[in-house]
């Protein structure tokens, strides 16, 4: 029998479990850990409430969960319940599918003054992650600026400009889904750092934006390269790009502007005691595509700045780690690969933060195989699930079920709104006591 622990329990943790149960069959037992009551990470907590389409993809993993062989252990912190050295000894393999959850730094002047937030916290607020339930963002101001030309900044901007009748059918939280009812901004400024040909953002989440309920986008067509040059770009970017020009013909005839602002590099945000305005320079593209500064600077006024320029994985102690990538050292997701059980990882925690959810499924499946090739000549000596339980009742640590899970969430459905598929515990304490035991 081979023992493997998989650390996370988002997209990464459950397709490399799947994969586990395709490589091994009956002979495997994967503990699938995660910090929280509650599974699915970024799912739960990331992928925004308005694409439930996206969310659905939970279901497959619920399929893996309620196998026989796999089994899920919720609120147990790595580093704190138990170490990666103790799971190393419990079980054959351990696959760090931990994620990005932390924000990359702006590291500009006054990006610690209240109003200024990071793109994890905005997110995990909306979306009731219990570590930012309390954040309270300013939105009685006019104005946003949201920084970077990702899919996430879509994200938050979409959030920011959304009516609540467009939140009908989502899992937005209460206290977001009031507080947004509530807002005062008019103007989300969107801020690229260099072009239209650039952006990482996907045609289907930039085309929503073309059909809110009262927001249209405002581009500036002065910022594009010639509409021939379009032809360059491989097909999904031109996808893009044409909903943007098409953006340009809308007309701003809606209570809330969605202002794309490319070129756009953040200078400094001053304020006196809070947000009030970002300094942006001016930038041009060199001839490698990266930007730089033109001198010109301009100011976006702002009480909100919401900063979407990536994640890093948080290390963990005695796990070698890239800094400047935010992610574990590893090659070809192997950590570290010996006799006495292996160190994988897997999804952001092993490539950074790049990809759809689709992305981290081939990284489990190739994990799962290097695995196989590593434990040839081992594996059953290990006490896996056994072990840990004696490990973590010996410390007190109460290990959440998908048994429990499911109670929970059958608890959160039981109080949805009308036309919302549940309503999320924010509070880890609310979660447990859902379990109804
Ligand atoms: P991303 O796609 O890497 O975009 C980051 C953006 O931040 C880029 O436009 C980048 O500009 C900019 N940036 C980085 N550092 C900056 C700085 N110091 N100042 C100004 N701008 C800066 O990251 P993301 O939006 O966080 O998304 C992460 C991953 O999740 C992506 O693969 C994304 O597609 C995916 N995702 C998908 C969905 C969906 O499918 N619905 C939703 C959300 C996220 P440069 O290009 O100039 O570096």
């Amino acid at each position: 029998m081979r023992h493997v622990a998989v650390i996370g329990s988002g997209p990464a943790g459950y397709y490399s479990a799947e994969a586990l149960q395709k490589q091994f069959g009956d002979d495997v037992r994967v503990d699938v850990i995660d910090r929280m009551p509650v599974p699915y990470g970024l799912i739960r907590f990331g992928v925004a409430p308005d694409h439930q389409s996206i969310k659905a993809v939970s279901r497959r993993y619920e399929k893996v969960a309620l196998s026989d062989n796999v089994r899920f252990c919720g609120n147990v912190l790595v580093g704190r319940d138990v170490t990666v050295p103790e799971l190393l000894e419990l079980y054959d393999a351990v696959i760090l599918a931990t994620g990005a959850p932390n924000d990359r730094p702006l590291g500009i002047p006054g990006d610690d003054l209240p109003g200024v937030i990071g793109s994890a916290a905005f997110v995990g607020w909306y979306n009731g992650h219990p570590e930012f339930a309390g954040l309270d963002p300013p939105l009685d101001v006019a104005a946003a600026a949201v920084i970077g030309n990702g899919n996430v900044a879509l994200d938050v901007a979409r959030i920011l400009a959304k009516t609540p009748h467009e939140f009908v059918g989502s899992d937005i939280v209460a206290h977001a889904f009031g507080a947004l009812g509530n807002s005062a901004i008019r103007r989300i400024h969107v801020l690229g750092r260099r072009g239209p040909h650039q952006i990482a953002m996907t045609p289907k989440e930039l085309g929503e934006l073309g059909h809110l309920e009262d927001a249209v986008p405002e581009v500036d067509l002065e910022d594009f390269p010639p509409a021939l040059d379009d032809a360059l770009l491989e097909p999904g970017q031109r996808k893009s790009v044409t909903y943007l020009r098409e953006f340009a013909s809308l007309t701003p005839d809606k209570a809330r502007t969605i202002v794309f602002d490319f070129f756009a590099r953040p200078l400094r945000i001053e304020g006196e005691g809070r947000a009030e305005r970002l300094i942006v320079e001016k930038t041009r593209l060199d001839d490698r595509g990266a930007a730089v500064g033109t001198g010109e600077t301009y100011a976006v006024e702002c009480g909100l700045v919401v900063s979407c320029i990536g994640y890093k994985t948080p290390p963990i102690e005695g796990v070698p780690y890239e800094e400047d990538r935010g992610r574990f050292a590893n090659s070809g997701g192997v950590i570290e690969a010996g006799p006495n059980g292996g160190l994988y990882c897997v999804g952001w925690a092993r490539r950074g933060p790049s990809g759809t959810i689709g992305t981290n499924r081939p990284d489990g499946y190739e994990v799962a195989e290097k695995i196989a090739a590593d434990l040839a000549a081992v594996g059953g000596r290990k006490s896996g699930r056994a072990g840990l339980d004696t490990l973590l009742d010996s410390r007190g640590v109460e290990l959440v079920t998908f048994r429990d899970w499911q109670r929970i969430e059958a608890a959160e459905a039981a109080r949805a709104r009308a036309g919302s598929p549940r309503e999320k515990f924010v509070a880890i304490e609310e979660m447990l006591g859902a379990r109804g035991r």
